[in-house]
């Protein structure tokens, strides 16, 4: 037989899990038995959905058995299977790309956990931790032969024609030094209730019960086989029967976590539409969200038959962290992965599901501060993609998402900052584009500052997206007499513009207008259109300047990053207006010189400063370096 080699990939993770993978070992199990379940997830779905298997009757069933002097553990089922090919594609490949960032994670650090390799999906793998040479016998439902993969977990794997008398497949573990603590009865009862306890098909253990004689001695041997799990769908439990240990172990089951989760909603719809919806959050945000071909976290089910897990559109995009199951009563049993897209019974299913978990998330906000930031720090900016991507649930959206602010400490809500408002303050400020400290710094708030006003700190990238769209946040305040809410709105503002200093209610100040024109000319001629304007400046007090935008145009910081990624496409090429302070001194020192040579070289270091406390680059850093040596010398 010729050895076939593995994909560098794999061995690459096959060398990680063997040498550097400790904890948690005995979840192989769990992988494995999560494998055979899809494996009859995947068959009893043909035999509702396909023709050709309409009359394939079988009993879908996994088996574990153990023999301790040959040191072997076998796992069995007897669903789809798989033929010589897709052994081969199944089991000498990842298909998944992200792989090798995936192992870099692993890599490094000393902490290298097993949970991972699971929440990834590359779990038969984990099975060379306990083994050092697995067999796999296959055969796939409807097709005559069957075949047999054999590795070492080294290099590569061999195939050969096998014999097997109904479809499915069995995984034969020849247990090494460290894996032989799982041939036994005890070790996999336990690990199978903890992490296998709902999977939906029944799971059976055969064992050889001993009988003993006087002397201790061994008179008589049975095998017996026991049932191992409960293998009743869950979601489908009433809330009354399930307590908090079986939410979490499920949770753990679907979502490969060791991690209990943060928190869940379970809902059972009845009427017009009938469905069961079990959603968790994890604690943490799966690793994947921000890859493009990350792993959607609900499946969908029909009347307690797997359809799909691999259903983007089930869920809206910005709740791909939630794991979960959705099973529809509605919905027919062939209904064919295709058609779900355009199935108006899963769009109300979606829609009715997406205000539910608002509302939950609403709840947990309101009632439990500390779960809701521990919520926040892992899943803010996916609160911000949905407030951007679905409009119809914006207002509940922003009620969610929280701030950093130039006042509080940690995370505010708009609530809390309009009820912590000046009196006669009109707007909400914000101030977007770079990071929190650079922006809590920025000579742009220095009027606010003065008048003890409070600016939102937008530090995300997207926020400068997401936010101007939002615009105005309104806040409900109860219900009228006739049962109508009432709500007060206030417009957001952002400090970045030009104006924002008039809409603060900065007076004009005509006099010092006057007298700082002629440097507001002297600076305009010598920038030139560099700038789109140079101003007096009514929000600076210690800074000699900042940079602002026009009223309508995207901020500076907007358009260098648009600018880096090569997108100047649609994006105008937006230049920046300069404010200046009329009493500074060096704003000062270009009304009291003619000198041509040094008005252009602090105008332009003006310029360039009010950029760089923006964390933005000057247009010429070395030009800037030379016009300040100039100035430092003379
Ligand atoms: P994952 O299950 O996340 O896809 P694995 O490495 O555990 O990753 O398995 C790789 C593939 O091998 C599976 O997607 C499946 O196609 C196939 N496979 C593994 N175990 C079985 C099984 N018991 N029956 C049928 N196919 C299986």
């Amino acid at each position: 037989m010729a050895q076939r080699q593995f994909q560098t990939e794999v061995s690459q993770l096959l060398h990680l899990i063997i040498h550097s993978l400790y904890s948690n070992r005995e979840i192989f199990l769990r992988e494995l038995v999560s494998n055979a379940s899809d494996a009859l997830d995947k068959l009893k779905y043909l035999t509702v959905s396909d023709d050709a298997y309409k009359s394939f009757a079988f009993e879908p069933r996994i088996d574990i058995s153990f023999n301790k002097e040959a040191r072997t553990l076998t796992i069995s089922d007897n669903g789809i299977g798989m033929n010589e090919t897709e052994l081969g594609e199944s089991l000498g490949t990842i298909a998944r790309s992200g792989t090798k960032a995936f192992m870099e994670r692993l890599g490094d650090g000393d902490k290298k956990d097993s949970n991972l390799i699971g929440q990834f999906g590359v779990g038969f793998y984990s099975a060379f931790m306990a083994a050092g040479k697995i067999e796999v016998i296959s055969r796939k439902a409807l097709e005559d032969g069957a075949w047999k993969w054999i590795s070492d977990g080294k290099e590569g794997y061999e195939i050969e024609a096998a014999a097997r008398d109904t479809q499915g497949t069995t995984v034969i573990l020849h247990l090494n030094d460290d894996g032989l603590e799982f041939a036994d009865r005890w070790r996999i009862e336990n690990i199978i209730k903890q992490y296998s306890n709902h999977v939906a098909f029944a799971i059976f253990l055969t064992y050889d019960e001993h009988e003993y004689d006087d002397k201790g001695e061994v008179k008589s041997t049975k095998q017996k086989t026991d049932r191992l799990n409960d293998g009743s769908a869950l979601w489908r439990k009433p809330k009354s029967e399930l307590k908090d240990e079986d939410y979490n172990e499920f949770y753990k089951q679907i979502a490969h976590d060791t991690e209990n989760p943060l928190f869940y909603l379970h809902t059972k719809a009845e009427g017009s539409l009938e469905y069961n919806a079990l959603f968790f959050i994890p604690k943490k945000a799966p690793f994947d969200l921000f890859n493009a071909d990350y792993k959607s976290g609900v499946k969908l089910y029909v009347k307690r038959v797997f359809i799909t897990d691999d259903d983007k559109e089930l869920m809206p995009v910005y709740f791909r962290f939630l794991r979960g199951v959705i099973d529809s009563e509605d919905l027919p049993l062939n209904v064919s992965r295709e058609i779900l897209q355009q199935n108006k019974v899963l769009s109300n299913i979606k829609n009715a599901s997406v205000k539910k978990l608002l509302a939950e998330f609403k709840s947990v906000a309101e009632n439990d501060k500390t779960k809701w930031e521990e919520f926040i720090g892992q899943y803010n900016r996916l609160l911000k993609e949905g407030l951007f991507s679905d409009w119809t649930n914006s207002d509940a959206f922003a009620d969610l998402i929280r701030f950093k602010s130039t006042k509080v400490d940690g995370w505010t809500s708009l609530a809390d900052y309009t009820s912590r408002m000046k009196d006669g303050q009109k707007y909400v400020y914000y101030i977007t584009g770079g990071d929190e400290k650079t922006l809590k710094a920025s000579p742009l708030l220095e009027a606010y500052k003065a008048k003890d006003i409070e600016a939102l700190v937008m530090n995300e990238e997207i926020d400068e997206i997401v936010i101007p769209r939002l615009h105005r946040y309104k806040k409900v305040t109860g219900v009228d007499a006739d049962g109508k809410e009432t709500f007060k709105e206030w417009e957001l503002k952002s400090v970045n513009h030009a104006g924002a200093d008039e809409e603060l209610g900065v007076e004009e100040n005509k006099d010092a207008e006057e007298k700082a024109k002629p440097a507001v000319e002297k600076i305009k001629k010598a920038l030139g259109d560099s700038v789109k304007d140079v101003r007096l400046s009514r929000r600076l007090h210690d800074s000699p300047s900042c940079i602002v935008s026009d009223e309508n145009d995207p901020s500076i910081q907007m358009a260098q990053m648009f600018k880096a990624m090569g997108q100047t496409g649609n994006m105008p090429d937006v230049k920046p207006i300069l404010e200046v302070n009329g009493e500074h001194p060096l704003v000062k020192s270009i009304a009291a010189t003619d000198d041509e040579a040094k008005i252009e070289d602090t105008a332009h270091v003006l310029l360039d400063q009010a950029l760089i406390v923006e964390g933005l680059k000057p247009k010429d850093p070395a030009e800037f370096v030379k016009r300040l040596n100039r100035l430092l010398a003379s």
